[in-house]
């Protein structure tokens, strides 16, 4: 893609190249498969030796167009999209993890991934150590073990709004030889570019302000292209050694730089299958030209919003880390100087039970099972998102009890703070 461009323009032009007499707009391609002209065409193609469609669960081309656009953003060399941001996370680590594999997170992450690491992919024999992200690194390092496969963390954790110091945490995974996995959702690409900071792999739930309208359920991984995998050969043998079900394929020798998502795409997408639909990539990609004017506003918003909590006399805290004097202001200067993202983390005097009383007195403020969309709205994760966590759990996710997390829309803002304001009010 012409590198030349900025990102705003990047929102708007990248991903779809029609030629001539091609319609402008990227067109849907709602089929499942492809047509051609012999039986030996389509052998090359389920061989890897030729590229091209052939049936939509491994590749189509409306979805490959708007992964190319998400790749761009990030500034990687290969992308894929996949039906959700749980799909994304598993395929991201799954990927380069097999049973007896082991890798260790941030524990400040979201509820729905928190459940996937610690259930789910430990009932397939891979084992996550969890983190405090702001211990020193050799507290983290401790965590690591001869079979650890991976480093995962968020830019911006949802819900408990901590900033990731990227560097640090690239550091320590390229010192024990295995990548940095990001989910870069909250912050998306207009705000964070981590593998400008070291990061090797970007996850995304699309879900969120990349779709921006809450239509749509999606995921998307990107490659930084810059993690050496046939550097630590044994490290990862589903990548740099011969792969059974395509006739001894080396995936690093084959296929370079896109290596780890060719074989996500011909692997663990074929055998998995969580594929997105053609129709929500193409309502993703309408959300992606306007993800610039939107983080803005949402920014823009939420610094007012976060100010207005932050002097009310009932709030007791507030986590934004745009607001001078927040724990994670600095690292947001340094990795998001542009602003970080339009959710905010705060508490009421008084505790949970004020906590959600307040909730149910706002008007437009909508108590939804969503964030990072066009419209305010709230949530209180340990009544909903984290419902499933201990109270240790909670407390390691950064999850306080009485924590409303805020989504800040694009509406007026005067609006967002008259109807805050009246809620308070009835608390
Ligand atoms: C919502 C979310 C996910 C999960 O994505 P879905 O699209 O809901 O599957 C993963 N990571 C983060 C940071 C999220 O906010």
């Amino acid at each position: 893609m012409k590198e030349a461009y900025k990102i705003e323009t990047k929102c708007i032009q990248s991903g779809w190249q029609p030629s001539k007499g091609e319609p402008r707009v990227l067109p849907i391609y709602q089929s499942t498969t492809f047509l051609y002209e012999n039986s030996d065409q389509m052998g090359r193609l389920f061989d890897l030796e030729d590229s091209g469609y052939f049936y939509t669960r491994l590749q189509n081309p409306t979805n490959d167009t708007v992964a190319a656009k998400i790749t761009d953003l990030e500034g990687g060399v290969a992308g894929m999209l996949t039906s959700s941001g749980q799909a994304a996370n598993y395929y991201a680590i799954f990927n380069i993890c097999e049973a007896g594999d082991h890798f260790v997170s941030s524990s400040t992450i979201y509820g729905g991934t928190f459940n996937l690491f610690y259930v789910t992919m430990k009932k397939m024999g891979i084992d996550c150590t969890f983190v405090d992200p702001d211990a020193p690194e050799e507290e983290i390092a401790k965590a690591f073990r001869p079979n650890t496969k991976a480093l995962f963390a968020e830019t911006i954790a949802n819900p408990a709004i901590v900033v990731t110091d990227i560097e640090k945490f690239a550091k320590i995974a390229h010192s024990h030889g295995v990548p940095l996995i990001m989910d870069n959702t909250f912050p998306t690409p207009i705000n964070c570019r981590p593998f400008e900071w070291g990061a090797d792999i970007v996850t995304h739930s699309t879900t969120k302000y990349m779709d921006g309208h809450a239509m749509c359920v999606g995921g998307c991984i990107v490659d930084s292209g810059n993690f050496d995998w046939d550097a630590h050969k044994d490290r990862f043998p589903g990548l740099t050694k011969p792969d059974p079900s395509y006739h001894g394929i080396v995936y690093t020798e084959k296929f370079g730089k896109g290596a780890y998502i060719t074989k996500a795409t011909v692997q663990v997408m074929r055998d998995l299958g969580s594929i997105q639909s053609p129709q929500n990539a193409f309502l993703l990609n309408i959300g992606l030209e306007t993800l610039h004017l939107r983080m803005a506003r949402h920014c823009e918003n939420a610094r007012k919003v976060a100010e207005f909590l932050n002097n009310h006399e009932k709030v007791a805290w507030v986590n934004y880390a745009d607001l001078p004097g927040d724990k994670y202001y600095e690292l947001a200067k340094k990795y998001m100087p542009g602003g970080t993202c339009g959710v905010i983390a705060f508490g009421l005097r008084g505790g949970r039970k004020v906590s959600v009383d307040f909730m149910d007195h706002l008007k437009m403020a909508a108590i939804v099972t969503h964030v990072a969309d066009a419209r305010t709205c709230v949530l209180h994760p340990a009544s909903h998102t984290h419902r499933q966590l201990s109270d240790e759990q909670l407390k390691e996710a950064g999850v306080a009890p009485d924590l409303i997390r805020l989504s800040i829309g694009i509406e007026h803002v005067d609006d967002i703070i008259a109807d805050l304001e009246q809620a308070l009010s009835l608390v």
